[in-house]
């Protein structure tokens, strides 16, 4: 290696249109066709070329080119217009700071492995990540105090190619962020910010970049800096690349870096959400300030519980991040010394006893005491994934909560349909994406300027889908016969099948596969053609992954499926949305219950096409008969075989008793029942799954109150803090005391029980040196199911009075649903300042009564 220096020399843009410049490097642009087509206009084959990246643009771009759009009186109303609305968004009253005026400039930090924002931001493997941009986006548009915390990938995820065998090819393209909406953050003297990091051995710094979102700003470490040694360098090469050292070194960097960065910036959070498992050590970190500063371990620890929000995405076990003990050994034993702790408490800080290592999930889990998954669905399997945390206490209880996922609705709908929003349902929608009453107007939208709009952009996206087509296909130097007959590929009057999803092997992307005669069937119809697209990146360490795509691959090369099947390479945010705005139906078929939410079938419903999935993840929660189709059960089978079976022919004869009926009874062109379907699919789906509704939601039922948590946790030097960490130690020492002496339901016997009646009961508790007020008595009841209690509630039993020595008298009752009702009374510690019902997931039953 030889040194050089590197200048990045601008092109001189004129004076009357200079604002491009900023407009080019806040990502607002990303979710703003009028803001993108001031680029495009300037030179529409520039800008593809460039991959959309305004910045990249702005430096490539010719100097006659920005001449003449600056002398273009229409262009420059746009520009002024485009320059009005950045300006107005910008200072423009919120939702958030009209509401909640006293938390506006109390930060809330955001960690996350991953942004998903723009194709010209490769620092995004899927949907994970594009939840996160997507939350920031909508943060920004509600005027929430977010700042995103994650890492600068130098090679990012990897660009896909496909070869002419039909492999995956992963390319790791330099990224050049002096072409990139990135920029360094600048201390007040205009340095660029370090942040050191111990690493073994030695110190890693990480250099701080900045990207502005709207209102908002992320914030990215990155270790390709020549402070740091050639291995070094390469920690933050690859998103999820490299072994377990990588891993647990880049998990460091994200969860104690980012910690490192904020408070050198002086952003001090009173709310801090970890976006799934790996940024979990950034409550070592805090942990280590907090003991390293004189508060006691325990106390420093409820402080920071009271302060944290973890959301998980991973319904499977063996997706969740997991060290050996040895490993944390290693890399983290300095924290030992410093925390005060040996290694078995270190490592019970994350411990999982059923994994028998040190799993990231169980340490948010851990040090937050709110938690949430990603569906109610996924919240549900969460609930049973970790029910051996909580042995006292039913699986409908575990305090694992739900937020289900949303898109940020304006960075997925298209250009098209946004227009037809601003004309029937008034240009105000967007500023109140979530309220359901404003989207029935979709009604008002006439068939026939839906139906074209649609067809509008099927067309755009063959046309994108043909041309990636022939350039793989002239990388591959296929023969000129191949290249040539791409241009009969895709039928705009065919119905039109998307599948891209990561390649993960539950997902079942070959399902439609299994009887290859039906298929071929249905998809050579000469009436009612049907035509697949499929997209989607496999892992690269993911064999099997990689296999089904050559499946779909050589599929797509064979009669009588070719130009039919189509494989488009490289699925990034910008191929997503091409797809998902111009096919018919969005298709999905995981493996019950194996995906968390799924978030690209929303984004495709949002343009009016209909879903197609089984009934996992977000599916249940929005599908009724009229927007959309349910593939299979929504219930588990004994095996993998059966489900898929069973799943794969209910596919087929949906389509085609259902779906390809309704879709090809046309009249004079185009479908009623489809387009009625398509507007029920809008007006039910865009506003509740939108990141408007899930940004809210996340600030109503945790932010908020974390807020104000935290901040009375951290008051008067941590007393709240040392308070709750008392109780709790004290609860725990003396639990073995509490018991359900006594349960007197004699009332049941005595008459015959009907709808609404009251069920009165007294029990007898024994406590022992507990006082009643550091408990709740509860009468618990439910349907009765499988050896448990399902729907459960519980009401508080009344203290009626002391009986002596500990034990107390309470009495109660509740009133009856009809059917089979079980019921049972617990004890469990219950405090004012607790986060969640189960804080302390102690409970102590009746026997026997
Ligand atoms: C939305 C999106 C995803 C996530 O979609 P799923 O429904 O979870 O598969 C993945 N990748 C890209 C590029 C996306 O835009």
């Amino acid at each position: 290696m030889y040194f050089f220096r590197t200048i990045t020399v601008n092109p001189s843009i004129p004076e009357r249109i200079s604002r491009l410049k900023e407009l080019s490097y806040n990502l607002w642009f990303s979710w703003n066709p009028e803001a993108l087509e001031l680029f495009e206009r300037i030179n529409n084959q520039k800008w593809r070329e460039m991959q959309h990246n305004p910045v990249k643009f702005l430096l490539h771009v010719c100097h006659e080119d920005l001449e003449k759009v600056a002398n273009d009186s229409d262009y420059l109303t746009l520009y002024d217009k485009v320059m009005a609305d950045l300006d107005n968004y910008m200072g423009s009253e919120t939702w958030f700071k009209s509401k909640y005026s006293n938390l506006a400039d109390k930060p809330i930090a955001y960690f996350s492995a991953e942004f998903g924002l723009h194709e010209s931001l490769p620092i995004y493997s899927g949907g994970l990540g594009v939840l996160a941009g997507d939350h920031c986006k909508a943060a920004s548009d509600i005027g929430l105090p977010l700042v995103g915390i994650g890492l600068l990938y130098k090679q990012g995820y990897f660009t896909q190619q496909i070869n002419r065998e039909g492999w995956q090819e992963a390319l790791y393209p330099y990224q050049n962020y002096n072409e990139m909406p990135v920029k360094p953050t600048l201390d007040a003297e205009g340095k660029e910010i370090i942040i050191p990091v111990d690493l073994p051995g030695r110190t890693v710094y990480l250099k701080v970049w900045e990207i502005q979102v709207g209102r908002i700003k992320i914030y990215l470490m990155d270790a390709d800096i020549t402070m740091n040694n050639e291995h070094d360098r390469q920690l933050t090469a690859q998103l999820y690349g490299g072994d377990k050292d990588t891993r647990i070194s880049q998990e460091m960097l994200l969860g104690i870096g980012g910690v490192k960065t904020l408070r050198k910036l002086e952003i001090n959070p009173v709310v801090w959400h970890i976006n799934e498992g790996h940024a979990a050590f950034l409550c070592i970190e805090r942990l280590r300030e907090l003991v390293q500063s004189g508060i006691p371990l325990n106390t420093a620890k409820e402080a920071i519980r009271s302060s944290t929000l973890f959301t998980t995405h991973t319904p499977v076990p063996a997706g969740h991040d997991v060290f050996d003990g040895d490993k944390v050994d290693y890399y983290l034993n300095g924290y030992y010394s410093m925390l005060g702790v040996d290694r078995n408490g270190f490592l019970n800080f994350g411990w999982d006893s059923q994994r028998n290592s040190f799993n990231m999930t169980v340490l948010a889990m851990n040090f937050a005491a709110y938690c949430n998954g990603v569906s109610k669905l996924h919240g549900e399997v969460t609930r049973k994934m970790f029910r051996y945390l909580y042995d006292h206490i039913p699986v409908e209880e575990v305090p694992v909560f739900s937020v289900t996922n949303g898109i940020h609705t304006l960075t997925w709908i298209s250009k098209e349909f946004r227009n037809l929003l601003n004309t029937y349902l008034g240009p105000e929608w967007i500023s109140n994406i979530s309220d359901p009453s404003q989207w029935q107007a979709v009604d008002n939208i006439p068939d026939q300027e839906l139906w074209h709009s649609h067809k509008e952009l099927k067309k755009k996206a063959f046309q994108f889908i043909r041309e990636t087509l022939r350039k793989q296909k002239d990388r591959n130097q296929e023969s000129a016969e191949n290249i040539f007959e791409i241009k009969e590929y895709l039928n705009p009057d065919a119905f039109t099948i998307g599948f891209a999803r990561r390649f993960a092997t539950y997902k079942r992307a070959t399902l439609l596969f299994r009887d290859r005669e039906r298929l071929a069937r249905l998809l050579t119809d000469p009436e009612r053609p049907v035509q697949i697209i499929f997209a989607g990146k496999a892992h690269p360490a993911d064999r099997p992954g990689q296999e089904l795509i050559k499946q779909v691959y050589d599929i797509s090369q064979q009669e009588p499926f070719r130009g039919k099947i189509i494989f488009i390479e490289n699925y990034d945010m910008n191929v997503a949305r091409h797809m998902l705005q111009g096919v018919d139906m969005w298709l999905n078929t995981p493996r019950w219950p194996m995906e968390a939410s799924g978030t690209s079938g929303m984004k495709a419903a949002a343009n009016g096409v209909l879903n197609c999935s089984v009934l996992d993840g977000w599916w249940p929660e929005a599908y009724h008969e009229d927007n959309g189709f349910a593939i299979g059960k929504d219930t588990g089978y004994r095996t993998e075989e059966e489900q898929d079976n069973d799943d794969a022919y209910h596919l087929y004869s949906l389509l085609e008793d259902k779906i390809i009926p309704t879709y090809y009874k046309q009249r004079e062109g185009y479908p009623p029942d489809w387009i009625r379907m398509m507007k029920s699919c809008i007006k039910t789906i865009a506003p509740q799954f939108s990141t408007e509704r899930m940004v809210k939601e996340y600030t109503e039922r945790f932010y908020i109150e974390a807020a104000q948590r935290g901040m009375q946790f951290y008051a008067d030097h941590f007393q709240v803090a040392a308070e709750i960490q008392d109780f709790k130690r004290y609860i725990k020492e003396n639990w073995h005391h509490v018991a359900v002496k006594l349960v007197n339901a004699n009332g049941i016997k005595e008459k015959e029980l009907k709808v609404g009646d009251q069920l009165d009961l007294a029990a007898e508790v024994y406590l022992g040196p507990i006082k009643p007020e550091d408990v709740a008595v509860e009468v618990v009841h439910g349907c009765e199911g499988d050896h448990t209690l399902v729907g459960i509630k519980a009401t508080p039993l009344q203290l009626e009075g002391p009986r002596g020595e500990g034990s107390y008298h309470y009495r109660g009752g509740f009133k009856l649903d009809q059917g089979t009702c079980g019921f049972t009374v617990r004890i469990r510690p219950d405090h004012p300042l607790f986060a969640t019902k189960f804080e302390l997931p102690l409970a102590s039953w009746a026997q026997n009564f």
